[in-house]
């Protein structure tokens, strides 16, 4: 899958010292070039399926449940009714530079692009050859920026982190805070976009579902959002290409030769195109490469549909036990509402507890408000279970410090405990 000239680029940049690369951004202001399209996810996956022996069973897992739900009509159609899954999202902006810190318009113009593309509505979608112009989808998936954060407070979607860190690879160190870089915001309710100055020439990875949650969600080039410097990849479809990987989808070229990208609709072809292939581009006996999807290698302006079997398998995750069903209904997106002025009373007791909290509501509303149990970076504790009567069950949580949320839906109150 890698080109021959890929792969000697990055043997070239081996062999530079580390001393005349830091050079090359100190007294450049623009991105070094990309050597072409090139996107770590396959990588990424190989490594972690080698690290976590329990990461293919899960896969497989969701590979089953997406088979069901392609199989089965009534699914598909009853998720095209039941409307948009409109996906909050959380950008951390990981910078050094005043570049990297890219702005928030420049943030918003890449959920707009993601949006425009995932809906079909991209200004570029009559391009498409006319043998592929009835499989182009309308995806019915769309991004907002988070409006709340995992507390429950007020956000405007964006982290911003200054760090020491020059460059980054696809370690996912950009996703820690003991690393220099940002943890992820809770993968059930939010998909997580990492911009940062991605080096190894790299354009962007993502994460499959089925992977950690502290490493779940998408890492781009800083320069690749609308109007970034890393032309011809700067029209925001790295984004659009790594959100596929997230939300499932594979190369469309398999990710060998004459490869199985697990979608029926794609024609087989033959390896990743490069650059703005004219139609067709005849390979595996084929009547024409896909060229110009966004699972495919080719430059941002030469990519621009999504077919109708990726958007099947995009939304087969939404679907009954899908593996990211509960995004569908994240308040992520939501603005909260203004606290009350007077704050209903709320006590937690015994504090510190050992096995069970008792949380004293507004007498009036003790069973319609939900209590969750968070640890301190914003985590559900999935071991605290509330049982509807004013109670929550700790015993199986480690000891610490702890958040308890309750919310109903419009009012939101915290406080803290302590576990024994
Ligand atoms: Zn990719």
């Amino acid at each position: 899958m890698k080109g021959k000239f890929y792969a000697l680029a990055l043997s070239i940049l081996g062999m530079a010292s580390a001393a005349s690369a830091q050079d090359l951004r100190l007294t450049s202001s623009k991105t070094p070039t990309i050597p072409g399209r090139q996107c770590a996810t396959m990588d990424v996956l190989q490594a972690q399926l080698a690290a976590d022996p329990s990461l293919a069973k899960r896969m497989a897992t969701i590979e089953a449940q997406t088979h069901t739900f392609q199989a089965n009509p009534a699914s598909i159609a009853s998720r095209t009714t039941a409307g948009v899954v409109t996906i909050p999202v959380v950008v951390h902006v990981v910078y050094k530079t005043a570049a990297e810190n890219v702005s928030t318009a420049q943030v918003q113009a890449q959920i707009d692009v993601l949006n425009k593309d995932f809906a079909k509505l991209n200004s570029d979608a009559n391009l498409v050859p006319s043998a592929f112009s009835g499989l182009a989808a309308n995806t019915n998936i769309q991004f907002v920026l988070a409006q709340r954060d995992p507390n429950g407070n007020p956000s405007n979607g964006i982290v911003r982190t200054l760090t020491k860190t020059t460059s980054w690879s696809s370690n996912d160190a950009v996703k820690n805070a003991k690393r220099g870089g940002s943890n992820a915001w809770p993968t059930s309710s939010y998909l997580n976009l990492w911009v940062c100055n991605l080096g190894q020439g790299l354009l962007g990875y993502a994460q499959f579902p089925g992977g950690s949650a502290s490493t779940d969600g998408v890492v781009v080039l800083y320069s690749s959002l609308p109007n970034g410097s890393a032309a011809p990849y700067n029209k925001g479809r790295t984004a659009t290409h790594e959100v596929g990987h997230w939300l499932n989808l594979r190369h469309i070229w398999g990710d060998a030769s004459c490869g199985n990208d697990l979608v029926s609709d794609t024609p087989t072809q033959q390896t990743a195109n490069y650059g703005c292939p004219s139609f067709p581009h005849v390979t595996c006996n084929n009547q024409g490469d896909m060229s110009m999807n966004y699972m495919d290698y080719t430059d941002d302006a030469c990519m621009y549909m999504f077919s109708t079997g990726q958007s099947t398998r995009m939304n087969a995750l939404f679907g009954a036990g899908g593996a990211r069903a509960s995004l569908a209904t994240s308040l992520g997106g939501t603005a909260p509402r203004q606290m009350a002025t007077t704050k209903p009373e709320v006590q937690l007791f015994p504090n510190p507890a050992t096995q069970t909290l008792n949380v004293t509501l507004p007498a009036e509303k003790a069973t319609t408000w939900t209590v969750k149990v968070y640890d301190l970076l914003g985590y559900e504790m999935k071991q605290a279970r509330y049982n509807g009567k004013s109670q929550v069950a700790v015993s199986g949580l480690p000891q610490g410090l702890y958040q308890v949320v309750i919310s109903d839906g419009q009012q939101t109150i915290r406080q803290r405990f302590q576990k024994e």
